[in-house]
Order: C-alpha cells, then structure tokens, then sequence
C-alpha cells in the first residue's frame, strides 16, 4: 500500500516550463519538452502518493483537465497506468475515475549488501514491495565473487515467486560502503574489505538482464535518507538527516528535497566527523571520528563486551538494559551523550526540518532521548534546535533497500516518455 506524501503541489507545469523556456527552443520543441515534464509530474504524483482522481490530479499538477485526459491516455495507451471507475464517496456529482500505476508490470529489482545481511527486493510503480528476501552473512571480508554469486541466486529466488516472470526495468543497489555513482564503483567499503570494486559493472553482468537495463549503485545511509523521506519518518520534511549505525555510522542528507552529494558523490560521511582528538583509531585511519563514540564497536567496549563481539553481543547489551542493569544502561547513556552531541553539530550546519536514526541508533534511542535531547540544548543553536525534530527509522531495516528501488525509479519518473516506446520491448523479452 503506498503511503502518501505530504507535499506542496507542483504548481502549474505549462506554464511554468513555457515562460523558462521561452526565447531558447522552436516551439516545437518546447511544447515535446512540456509534454514530457507533464508526463513526469503526473507519474511522480502517482508513484509518491498512490492513486489518484483526475481531479485530484488537476488539482496537484495545476494542468487543465482536458491537458490531464489527454496525458493520461498516452500513459495508459503505453501500459504505464490504468484507470479504473472509482467507488462513490458520497460527494455529490459524477465519480471521476481513478488512476493508478500498474505496479505489478512496472517494477524494479532492488539489491543491498550491508554489514550483517543481503537482501533482494522486487518494487512495483508507487513503492509497492512485491517480494523481499534477506538472509544473514557472516561478517568480515567477502570477495566481489563471492556476494555477487550470492545476490543473484537471491535475485532468481525472488524472480521466480512472481508469475509474470516480468522484466524489471531498472536495478537499483545500496552498498555499505563509499561509491561513485558514474559506473557503480566502489571506492571504499571496508565492512568488506573492498577498494575500488567495479559492483555494479559485475552485477550487470552477472544478472545476465538485456544490456539496456542499468544497474545503478549508491552508499546505503544515502539511500536510507531517501526512503524516509519519500515513505517514512521524513515525510514532508524537505531538509533531512539520516544516520544510522551499524559497525560504521553513515550519514544521508537531504536539502530542500534534493540529496547532497558533494563533489565525488561522497558527502555525507558523517561518521568521519573528528569530534575527539584524543580518542580512539578509526577504521578509516583518522582518530577520534564521531563513530569511535557512537558506533557499534564504542557501545560494546563501555558495556565490557569484545569489540567484535557482533549482533549477538549488541542484542546482549540491550537486553540487559531493559531489565535494568547499571552497567549496560551506563553504557547507551555515554554512547547517547556522545550521539548529542554529533547531532548538535549537524543541526547547527545543516538546520534539518527532521533527524531519522537508523539502525543501532534507532535501537538505544528509547534509552538515550533524554540524553540527545540534552546534547541538543546545550550545544545546538536555540533557532535551528526549535525547528528540528528526532525521530526513529519506520522502514526500519529495509531503509537502504527501499530507497534503492527508489533511486532505479528515478529516470522513469523524471521522463516517462522515454520509458512509453522501450517498455513494449521489454514485455515482449518478458514473455519470449
Ligand atoms: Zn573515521
């Protein structure tokens, strides 16, 4: 079921394409330029909040009602949507019907590789999970071989539960690990012991889909910030910070509605913030990095577990404290501390509207928002402090993965009507 967003309405699109472009294309050119960005804000509106009445649609995108009958019919008539007769709401006057993606011939494959499992998805249009496995690996380094065997035997496990045996028209991939999203390379992963791995040229390959599907690869916290704000915790919000932590601690952040990126692509990497000099080595050479206080690896040497000890030993220690156990709850409250007082930071920098905590962060958050809202008191500007608000993770553990598929429906949503010729092409691959 897609979950709506709340967010302001696209404006009226004709004219606002017509006056930007005036003076710069033939006309004919202009009108194809405008029809494709009408396409694309109705398919957004569609993918983002589920189905839609014309009139809805009239009242969202700001296009005239005979603009949104002929769109539609184009998009219908290349298999994009359908429009079914809409149930009567009691409102007075003729029903307009409602449109919809067809989520179940429109979908995406989703794939991630993150520090203690794998996991494969199938995505319909409108956010629609068809299928999802994730298992369990085993921590440590594991050749490119070696998981890339493992994601495609996931993949035909979940290929093979769909009838349709469909096509997906695009791959989507979030990484634990520091990616240049022009090849799918990876730069840096050190969960996996990867430098300067070509993911996404071996994933294509390997799933041996027609050349014209593209695999696209991004870092998971990158992702994670997408999918809450499009479907969770920072809905509505345009200005986010996602960060979540496993052994490492990521960042994903999102200004004005649009990621940040930076100049390679690596932004982002809050857990490499330096915020005590005099602290421990990192794993990425540096000292004293934000996630040598918050990380995994931090809350198990105050709690007196092994630094390796894993999920078993994270699970041990918060275990211990719900049933109220000093050393354990000292522990999450000095990570939580420390937690404050990074996110202090971040909100003095980036002045987000929310703050989603992922993973470990969302675990010890019911220990600790005392102690981060106190971090934020005393060392975040009264101004930004006011407008932010801390929230925990709702996708949970499926953040990356979601926001994969989201990132692979990206071009179809910006330009439809590229995807409007291709996809009769693809249905016919599909039942070849
Ligand atoms: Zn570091």
């Amino acid at each position: 079921m897609p979950v709506p967003i709340d967010e302001p309405s696209t404006g009226n699109l004709q004219e606002r394409n017509t006056n930007l472009l005036t003076g710069r294309d033939e006309p004919g050119q202009r009108s194809e330029t405008v029809r494709r960005a009408n396409l694309s804000a109705i398919v957004r509106e569609l993918h983002l909040r589920g189905p839609l009445s014309r009139s809805e649609l009239v009242a969202r995108t700001g296009l005239t009602r005979s603009a949104i009958r002929a769109l539609i019919g184009e998009l219908a008539a290349g298999d994009l949507v359908v429009e079914e007769p809409a149930v009567r709401s009691g409102t007075p006057g003729r029903p307009s019907p409602v449109v919809r993606l067809l989520a179940d011939d429109v979908v995406v494959l989703a794939l991630e590789i993150a520090v203690d499992s794998l996991a494969v998805a199938i995505v319909g249009a409108g956010g629609v999970v068809h299928e999802l496995v994730r298992v369990d690996r085993p921590r440590g380094h594991s050749s490119l071989d070696d998981v890339v065997a493992d994601l495609v035997e996931l993949a035909r496990i979940v290929r093979a539960r769909r009838p349709l045996g469909e096509v997906p028209v695009r791959v989507g991939v979030a990484v634990a690990g520091i990616v240049s999203r022009a090849g799918g390379l990876v730069r840096f992963a050190p969960n996996l012991g990867w430098v300067d791995v070509p993911l996404g040229e071996r994933l294509a390959e390997a799933l041996a889909l027609p050349v014209e599907i593209e695999v696209e690869v991004a870092n998971e916290s990158d992702l994670g910030a997408l999918a809450e704000f499009r479907r969770g915790a920072a809905r509505g919000a345009d200005d986010v910070l996602y960060t979540h932590a496993e052994v490492g601690v990521g960042g994903g952040i999102i200004v004005d509605g649009r990621p940040l990126g930076g100049v390679g692509g690596y932004g982002g990497e809050i857990g490499h913030m330096p915020v005590n000099p005099a602290g421990r080595a990192c794993r990425c050479g540096s000292t004293g990095c934000w996630e040598t206080e918050v990380g995994e690896g931090a809350l198990l040497a105050r709690a007196g577990h092994p630094l390796d000890g894993g999920r078993a030993a994270v699970d041990a220690v918060l275990s211990d404290a719900a049933a109220g156990r000093p050393e354990a709850l000292a522990a999450i409250e000095e990570t939580g501390t420390w937690l404050g007082v990074g996110l202090a930071g971040l909100v003095n920098i980036l002045n987000p509207r929310r703050v989603v905590l992922g993973g470990l962060f969302a675990r010890i958050y019911p220990f600790v928002d005392d102690a981060v809202a106190r971090g934020l008191d005393r060392f975040a500007l009264v101004a930004s402090r006011q407008l932010v608000s801390v929230v925990p993770s709702t996708l949970g553990v499926d953040a990356p993965l979601l926001g994969a598929a989201e990132m692979a429906f990206e071009p179809l949503l910006a330009d439809p009507a590229a995807w409007l010729a291709p996809r009769g092409s693809l249905v016919a691959l599909a039942s070849a």
